[in-house]
């Protein structure tokens, strides 16, 4: 018998990769894990988005850290804004000050 960990692992009803983790008993969201990894600590309340669309494409690359808002945005608008929302620009040439619907922008 080895003595070697393996990670238990499934694809929850959303579509993202979870892992089981024996220090707490409870299945976690593989993909905010790999996000904290790049970032460190999430922002409050904030989402994990993959950028290509592929919910089970968890390289670093392919995460962004963004807002709720913007997140229900993204995934019927692809190619918006990853800070506000909006169509027109990309995310480095941002200088909204507040998201999409008019709301004041949460960084
Ligand atoms: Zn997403
Ligand atoms: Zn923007």
């Amino acid at each position: 018998m080895s003595a070697e960990k393996v990670m238990q692992r499934r694809i929850d009803d959303a579509g993202y990769w979870e892992y089981f983790d024996p220090s707490t008993g409870t299945w976690k969201s593989t993909h905010r894990r790999a996000a904290e990894r790049k970032f460190g600590q999430l922002r409050d309340g904030f989402h994990v988005h993959h950028i290509d669309g592929d919910k089970t494409n968890n390289r670093h690359s392919n995460l962004v850290e963004v807002h709720p808002k913007v997140h229900r945005r993204l995934h019927t608008s692809p190619q918006a804004c990853l800070r506000c929302g909006r169509d027109s620009h990309w995310a480095a040439n941002c200088y909204a000050t507040t998201f999409y619907d008019g709301t004041a922008l949460v960084e």
